[in-house]
């Protein structure tokens, strides 16, 4: 259920909605919006009697949320979210796509060092590599745990690009908590409820990747986990589901922007790497994913992918990288958006020569 308050409504009758809710055991989430707040009651076993609102001073009205997902839906928050971060004038959700690139794994200080002066070249925010692998296969590279946090600590601090990174469980989540500027939720892990409900009690922003066999309500049923538990900076990710196709890795689907985004007001954006699997598929379907309306894209890249401990047949050379953005940025002014500008300079500090 959710309490809509009048547009002139104050402060303390927006309090007085929220100590109602909670006097019920209840509990209230305040949504600040342009036009109005709203404050959404959850944790209710059956129906709430909306009279005890009804007769508020400063309230509306009150209206049941007719989704199973109530904080993500568009009925309780109408205007698009805008993700951002501490010290960072970087978003997911504005005007400017969100561009998250970098490789799989972080292998070696060189290694992440090498791409990330290319990706802070194409005047890119964000940085991915994952510390903590999720592998197939225990015999695969696991990723080097909190010494590749600690590399990508440093990345941070020489490119001041912000660190995307997954948190695999909650053990690794305190370290990525710590360490990391946004945590990425990985695909297998969507519907790992503790999880998803510890990374709701954290304050940093969340990458949440959909599940590989997810339908969109239960993808945004995952981002209501986190939300519920009070972190409402939340970033959806497709990256492609299982079907039968097999020239693919995975089935990209592209449908699922507008939809999610008719449904919910969280931003959404695209990992075109993951979602097919082959590097010569990754420009042209964010091109595509661009041209739908997606809210920024997460592409792998690494300067020696024949030899990359993870996912190299689906990471672009830096080259191809650099193509892409151009291609982007010509796509995202036909849809009304902007794409990071290459940079001829690089942050001071991130002169080629103090890379190792
Ligand atoms: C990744 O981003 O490297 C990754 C493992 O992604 P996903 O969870 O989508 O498979
Ligand atoms: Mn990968």
């Amino acid at each position: 259920m959710l309490v809509v308050m009048q547009a002139n409504a104050t402060q303390e009758q927006v309090r007085a909605v929220c100590r109602k809710i909670e006097s019920l055991g209840l509990r209230a989430h305040s949504v600040e919006g342009a036009q109005r707040t709203a404050v959404g009651i959850t944790g209710n076993r059956g129906e709430v009697n909306s009279s005890a609102f009804e007769t508020m001073s400063g309230v509306q009205e009150v209206i049941r949320v007719s989704k199973p997902y109530k904080l993500v839906s568009r009925e309780v928050k109408p205007e698009n979210t805008i993700v951002r971060f501490a010290g960072s004038d970087a978003t997911f959700g504005g005007t400017e796509l969100g561009i998250i690139a970098g490789p799989c794994s972080v292998e070696s200080r060189e290694q992440a060092f090498a791409v990330a002066e290319c990706v802070a070249r194409e005047g890119v925010r964000f940085f991915r590599g994952g510390a903590f692998k999720p592998r197939t296969s225990p015999y695969s590279f696991q990723g080097l745990g909190k010494e590749g946090l600690l590399i990508l600590a440093e990345v941070r601090k020489q490119f001041g690009l912000l660190i995307v990174t997954e948190a695999m469980d909650e053990f690794s989540l305190e370290l990525v908590e710590e360490h990391a500027d946004m945590i990425q939720v990985g695909s297998r892990n969507m519907q790992n409820f503790s999880l998803l409900k510890r990374v709701g009690q954290t304050r940093k922003p969340v990458l949440l990747k959909r599940g590989m066999s997810a339908t969109l309500e239960e993808f945004l049923m995952a981002a209501e986990y986190v939300l519920s538990e009070g972190n409402t900076q939340v970033v959806l990710c497709e990256r492609g589901v299982r079907t039968f196709a097999d020239h693919t890795r995975n089935t990209l689907d592209l449908s699922v922007v507008p939809a999610a985004q008719r449904a919910s007001h969280l931003p959404i954006i695209v990992d075109p790497s993951h979602g097919t699997g082959k590097r010569d598929k990754v420009t042209p379907l964010s091109r595509a994913a661009v041209a739908v309306g997606c809210d920024g894209l997460i592409i792998e890249v690494h300067c020696d992918p024949e030899r990359a401990l993870s996912d190299g047949v689906q990471s672009l050379y830096p080259e191809q990288f650099s193509e892409l953005m151009a291609q982007v940025r010509s796509i995202a002014g036909v849809v009304g958006r902007t794409a990071p500008a290459a940079t001829a300079q690089l942050p001071l500090s991130a002169t080629p020569a103090t890379v190792l």
